[in-house]
């Protein structure tokens, strides 16, 4: 069955944006997943259409009311899967989160705006909180397309074979050897000679070693995690 998302907007005209095009939207059109869009604002009560109040407590802005988006989320939750609400507070998105919810069944996404939502529907709802960064954006929907987005890719069936997600960033726990293509000398800069040699373990050799340059050099968070696990592995082996 395919892999369902349903999120949770205020904006729904935002969808499906570039989860439309592409390689999501193909991927959607053959029938691996699925995008629901719902409209929180459906879900108020009142003849206004309410569905922020000011903040107990005072303070700026606005908070989203718990009534109005539980009851969101009654009426569209597909019974299976988890509940995320993006904010900056949560768990940082990386790789192995994508993967994780690549594997679930369905996928419900709460986008949040003005202030956020209020604490006490998050908790009533078990709600998994994630971040696409740190930084502020103005609503969730740009980080739901990111985590859609970054889900679906890993969809089983969604990046053939052919585009094998083996040696991308973050798999092999390096960032990504440096890509070129024809011509094979631009601005007088030719490729560099061991691409154009056929010698392919040579050819992997060298893509290893400037992924490792670039990761020290760049991150090297990642890259203290990468030593030790290459050095684990070789404990394993002797
Ligand atoms: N008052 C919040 C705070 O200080 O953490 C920021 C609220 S932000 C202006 C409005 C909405 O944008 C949030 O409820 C959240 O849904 C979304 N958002 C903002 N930054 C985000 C991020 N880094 N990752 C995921 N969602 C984010």
């Amino acid at each position: 069955t395919p892999f369902r998302a349903v999120v949770l907007t205020l904006f729904p005209e935002m969808f499906p944006g570039p989860l439309g095009h592409s390689l999501a939207g193909k991927a959607q059109a053959d029938g691996l997943w699925s995008l629901e869009t719902v409209d929180i604002r459906a879900f108020a009560r009142d003849k206004h259409r309410t569905v922020d109040d000011t903040p107990f407590g005072g303070g700026a802005g606005m908070v989203m009311r718990p009534d109005v988006v539980d009851a969101a989320i009654a009426g569209s939750y597909p019974g299976e899967g988890p509940i995320v609400y993006l904010t900056p507070r949560g768990r940082v998105l990386d790789q192995p989160l994508v993967k994780d919810l690549a594997r679930e069944p369905a996928v419900t996404v709460l986008c949040g705006r003005y202030e956020g939502v209020d604490q006490r529907v998050l908790e009533a709802r078990g709600v998994l909180e994630i971040s696409i960064g740190d930084f502020v954006l103005s609503g969730g929907e740009a980080a739901a397309i990111v985590l859609l987005d970054a889900v679906v890719r890993m969809l089983p069936g969604v990046v053939g074979k052919t585009e094998s997600l083996e040696h991308e960033s973050f798999e092999t726990g390096l960032l990504e050897h440096p890509l070129y293509t024809r011509p094979q000398e631009w601005n007088g800069i030719p490729v560099p000679e061991v691409l154009m040699s056929g010698h392919h373990a040579r050819i992997d050799a060298w893509r290893r070693d400037q992924a490792e340059d670039i990761t020290r050099q760049r991150r090297p968070d990642l890259w203290s995690r990468y030593v030790a696990a290459q050095k684990q592995e070789q404990e394993g082996r002797s």
